[in-house]
């Protein structure tokens, strides 16, 4: 399907673009621009029968927006050829940018909604962290938590039961953040961008460990540089939390990781420390004599990631780990003292649907973690997935909420709530990321950068530094680059950047 987007200014158009997108996910979409007289003279579709299934019109005046949506293929097929659906948008503030967005945003998702025959979860919201807006409303705004429910339903047009998930997460942060002052602390995030083997559905851009094996100290040297700037950098900032993820940071050897927890243990200051997460990640990198490294470091959380406890669809997406690996080594862990571990789950992924998401999640409560995390495939994932389905055969990715019921439901059984959420762009079925956590097991770290609350240093491949002042707002963002080769051949560049960023706010 193509569908077209015409407009008289640009305004909004990536946000429309991208709520449409979320009711045609596979569609071909484009964005083009007519003047305003051809626009509502309908000059603009003359030649374009065909050219689109589907046209929508956008026409800015001073103060009104008129929305127009043709059906332009079927006129071909169907023999129509008229408007199937208009309306003028009446500005209630025209003068104010963020409640015109949210107007028209409503207006289009109504019509999307009566053409499509459905609503979606999260309403016209295509943001990461709708969070973030209830917690808004709650601190800003001083509504209850019910008024909130009310008003993202309201303005958002966001389901009632997401409304309520999003509401009981704002209100759960909001009391986990509560028990420090996190305004004046900070977190590090280390990378370690490798992996025993690349799963299909990876966006890290993570690097298998065999082909890169001669790549691992090099990398893990220029890594320790930046380290031991961070630490120097931040001596006087209090540190609360660190995360080592990637990639699988499990993937070094047992000495490797040794050796960076002992410098790490040297270089920074954990006087302070609340939260120090591996995370683990393949259960194929779990071993004792990891485990056994871990625990002699002042390691507090570690992740144990089965993805699906379906031996078939493991295969099918490239783990190359099996179901008795993930059990294997979450015992282990337990017998070894972990008691902090989350597991995630991955709903959405080939050929399974829901009964397939329910067995998962009963093999995971036989386990019994302490956290649990679940991710609906994105479907920039699921489209790289594709990209093998004749190697295989076809597949479906199905994401519904039934599944994402039957998880919560699970979640609930296992005595956790949900503590941290975030959805991710062209999401299938538009659905939600959210980390659900027993009573005292839930991850600062995720909350904190996922709500910006906190300055978060990033160091190693792909890591962001991201700077947040204590009155709350942003204070600038320095990336490094994803490619390995690059981020050793310019770690002097980005560790200038980063103390360039830090220094600047003393
Ligand atoms: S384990 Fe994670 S980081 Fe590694 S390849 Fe799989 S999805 Fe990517």
């Amino acid at each position: 399907m193509k569908i077209l987007l015409i407009f008289n200014e640009k305004k909004f158009e990536y946000d429309i673009f991208n709520l449409i997108r979320a009711f045609y996910p596979d569609a071909e979409m484009e964005i083009r621009y007519e003047k305003t007289d051809q626009l509502l003279s309908g000059e603009a579709e003359q030649g374009l029968s065909g050219a689109a299934d589907l046209i929508w019109r956008f026409v800015y005046g001073r103060e009104q927006i008129t929305v127009e949506m043709l059906r332009a293929a079927v006129c071909n097929t169907g023999g129509c050829g008229q408007a199937v659906w208009r309306e003028i948008l009446q500005l209630t503030a025209p003068d104010d940018r963020k409640e015109t967005k949210n107007q028209l945003k409503r207006l289009v998702y109504s019509g999307l909604v009566k053409q499509c025959g459905h609503p979606l979860p999260w309403g016209d919201l295509s943001g990461i962290r709708p969070v973030r807006l209830v917690t808004g409303m709650l601190e800003d705004e001083h509504m209850t938590q019910d008024e909130a429910v009310l008003a993202i339903q309201e303005r958002y047009c966001v389901s009632p039961a997401k409304a309520e998930l999003a509401a009981a997460v704002a209100s759960r942060e909001q009391t986990l953040l509560q028990t420090f002052d996190y305004r004046t602390g900070y977190s590090l995030y280390v990378d370690i961008p490798f992996c025993p083997s690349i799963c299909l559905y990876c966006t890290f851009g993570s690097h298998p460990l065999h082909a890169w094996k001669d790549f691992v100290e090099p990398y893990l040297a220029a890594l320790t540089r930046e380290l031991e700037m961070t630490a120097q950098l931040m001596q006087n900032t209090r540190l609360d939390t660190i995360y080592i993820g990637g990639g699988t940071p499990t993937s070094l050897s047992p000495e490797q990781m040794d050796a960076l927890l002992t410098r790490m243990e040297r270089l920074f200051n954990y006087s302070d420390l609340r939260e120090f997460t591996v995370e683990a990640g393949r259960p194929d990198t779990i071993t004792e004599e990891m485990l056994t490294v871990l625990a002699s470091h002042p390691v507090t959380r570690i992740s144990i990631n089965p993805q699906t406890m379906h031996q078939k669809t493991l295969d099918l997406i490239g783990r190359r780990h099996t179901v008795e690996e993930t059990e294997q080594a979450f015992h282990l862990a337990r017998r070894m003292g972990f008691d902090h571990i989350n597991m995630d789950m991955i709903v959405g992924l080939p050929g399974e649907g829901a009964a397939e998401a329910a067995a998962s999640m009963a093999a995971i409560e036989q386990l019994a973690p302490d956290a649990f995390t679940v991710h609906s495939l994105a479907l920039k994932r699921a489209a790289r997935m594709n990209q093998f389905r004749d190697i295989w055969r076809p597949v479906s990715f199905e994401n519904s909420i039934e599944i994402m019921d039957a998880v919560a439901d699970g979640a609930a059984r296992m005595e956790m709530s949900p503590y941290y959420l975030y959805r991710q762009k062209n999401m299938a079925g538009n659905f939600e990321n959210v980390g659900y956590a027993k009573e005292g097991k839930a991850c600062l770290y995720n909350i904190l950068i996922m709500e910006e609350k906190q300055t978060i240093v990033g160091t190693g491949c792909g890591a962001a530094t991201k700077l947040i002042l204590p009155d709350g707002s942003k204070g600038g963002r320095a990336g490094n680059v994803k490619s390995l080769t690059e981020y050793l051949a310019r770690t002097d560049e980005m560790m200038e950047r980063k103390r360039e960023l830090i220094q600047q706010f003393g």
